[in-house]
């Protein structure tokens, strides 16, 4: 029962230490992935806002140059103060990796830096064509340039006070060359494993930090694919490299972009791992107390029970009864079978008792019957304990009987013991032997004290007057161990002789066994 207190006990503490440390990991996991998604798009919205308002800026910039452009386009000699206007925007914006102003036919009129050489050059690119097709404030989509740069063009449309179109004023951002994009984008705040992307309205990855990936096509990307619609928010992904991410993600209005800020979900969880590995560390001093408490308590549930089983699994062989009443019942359960038990052990031992009484005694006089003064004298014999005996019948006893009936006799039977107790010395043995006749057993005695005590009770009677209203006599036969015998069957035999002497030589008296050899 210890046993599997035990094991049932520290089943419950491990099932619990395992449920409490699972359950950790998974809300201190989640709570992790909740707060980098929430950072991720926090810092997605930061830098998609911080790109719009740019961007918006550097239109401005181009607008505001625009018009002075504009006022000077048609002045003769115009061009060295053109030259000092994109000059003018490339060094003071640092934005762009060139600024130049085309004419509506494609044609360069100015450019910056002027080491370009592209004077009098006609511009096919994507950007130039799509700025004088469209004739209004743009931001190209990427392409790639004649010298193999990806590029952005940003362009502000040349109108005179008529409205006559004069071409327009532009600026290219070289995506992979050092520029302002990378400025914003590049310096993040997570250390090693996270990273932002931007992908253009096509899904083409127009900024990312592993250069040889620009212009990559990740459109199939999730939220890649929400983010160029226009959205905005955070989620978990597998990316196309097919690594779970945790990804937030804002949409650039002004450009039609997607900014994606995104941590590998693995090391972002990470701290959840470490967690329940000292969690369970901690939680070790705690397993072992338990296991102690439960040792412990387990012993002082299960003793009382032991404790029971053995003095009632004894109980016959000793009095157990103290020690169980001993046995701590400190729960409900010891106390039911601990009353039980000693309820049970007291009904056994009445009923015991009970037997043991009538098997040992004779019911009418309350003294010992034959076979308990057998067992006594054979006893006494293997011990070669001295004891002497008498033996006595009433005189003319069925004469009491006839004249008084049955049950006067058996009153003068139970009045006869009760004189043949007081006769008796203390530890002498009274023994109705059979019908009327009587044994007294006296140990340690030798003949003569047998013989006064057959006497003493022999002059009682003959002086009083029996229940039946007459007086009763008894004749005894008197014998001794060892002096006459040396087995108690021949013991008695000797005695019964006496007495029948006695009968035979006129009753009421006693004789002794005479020391003389004697044959049987
Ligand atoms: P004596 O011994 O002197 O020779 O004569 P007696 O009349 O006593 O003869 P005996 O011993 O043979 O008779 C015994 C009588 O005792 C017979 C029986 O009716 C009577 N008796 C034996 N046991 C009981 C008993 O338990 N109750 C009663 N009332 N009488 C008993
Ligand atoms: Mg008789
Ligand atoms: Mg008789």
């Amino acid at each position: 029962m210890r046993k599997l207190i035990q094991i049932v006990a520290m089943l419950a503490i491990i099932l619990t230490f395992l449920t409490s440390t699972t359950v950790g990991y998974r809300v201190n996991k989640q709570a992790l992935i909740d707060s980098t998604l929430e950072t991720n798009l926090a810092y997605a919205e930061k830098l998609a806002s911080t790109t719009d308002i740019y961007l918006r800026e550097m239109l401005k910039i181009l607008q505001v140059n625009a018009d002075e452009v504009q006022s000077l386009i048609d002045q003769p000699d115009s061009q060295r103060q053109l030259n000092r206007v994109v000059e003018r925007i490339g060094t003071q914006t640092s934005t762009f990796n060139s600024v130049a102003i085309v004419s509506p036919e494609g044609i360069v009129q100015s450019v910056s830096p002027p080491s370009l050489n592209l004077i009098g050059e006609k511009l096919t690119s994507v950007g130039a064509r799509q700025a004088i097709e469209e004739k209004r404030s743009l931001i190209s989509q990427p392409y790639v340039g004649i010298t193999g740069e990806l590029i952005v063009y940003i362009s502000v449309p040349l109108f005179m006070e008529d409205g006559t179109y004069r071409g327009f004023l532009g600026g290219a951002i070289y995506l992979n060359k050092p520029n302002i994009l990378e400025k914003i984008l590049g310096n993040h705040f997570f250390e090693n494993d996270s990273y932002v992307y931007v992908v253009d309205k096509e899904g083409s990855l127009i900024y990312h930090q592993q250069e040889n990936r620009l212009n990559d096509d990740v459109s199939a990307n999730k939220v890649v694919r929400k983010v160029i619609v226009g959205s905005t928010g955070s989620q978990r992904l597998i990316n196309t490299q097919g690594v779970p991410m945790l990804a937030g993600y804002s949409y650039v209005p002004i450009a039609d972009w997607g900014i994606v800020s995104q941590r590998e979900e693995s090391t972002a969880v990470a701290p959840a791992k470490t967690m329940v590995i000292k969690m369970a560390l901690m939680s070790l001093p705690l397993l072992f107390l338990a296991y102690f408490l439960v040792s412990y308590l387990s012993k002082k549930i299960a003793l009382p029970l032991q404790r029971l089983a053995y003095y009632t699994e004894s109980s016959p062989e000793s009095d157990h009864k103290v020690k169980m009443e001993a046995v701590s019942d400190w729960y409900y359960e010891v106390r039911q079978l601990k009353g039980a038990l000693l309820h049970s052990l007291d009904y056994f031992r009445n009923e015991m008792n009970y037997f043991i009484h009538r098997s040992t005694t004779d019911p009418l006089t309350e003294l010992i019957n034959r076979r308990t003064m057998d067992d006594f004298m054979k006893q006494w014999v293997e011990e070669q304990k001295p004891f002497a005996l008498v033996i006595f019948d009433i005189d003319k006893f069925k004469r009491v009987n006839d004249r008084y009936g049955h049950s006067v006799g058996d009153e003068v039977l139970i009045y006869l013991a009760d004189l043949m107790q007081k006769v008796a010395r203390k530890g002498d043995l009274c023994c109705r032997y059979g019908g009327e006749e009587f044994v007294i057993l006296l140990p340690k005695a030798d003949k003569v004290t047998a013989y006064l005590v057959a006497e003493r009770l022999r002059r009682r009677l003959e002086s009083t007057v029996s229940p039946c209203g007459e007086i009763v006599t008894i004749s005894a036969g008197v014998a001794a161990y060892p002096l006459h015998a040396n087995h108690p069957a021949r013991l008695i035999e000797l005695a019964d002789k006496c007495l029948y002497e006695a009968k035979r030589t006129g009753r009421n008296k006693t004789i002794v066994v005479s020391d003389e050899p004697q044959h049987e």
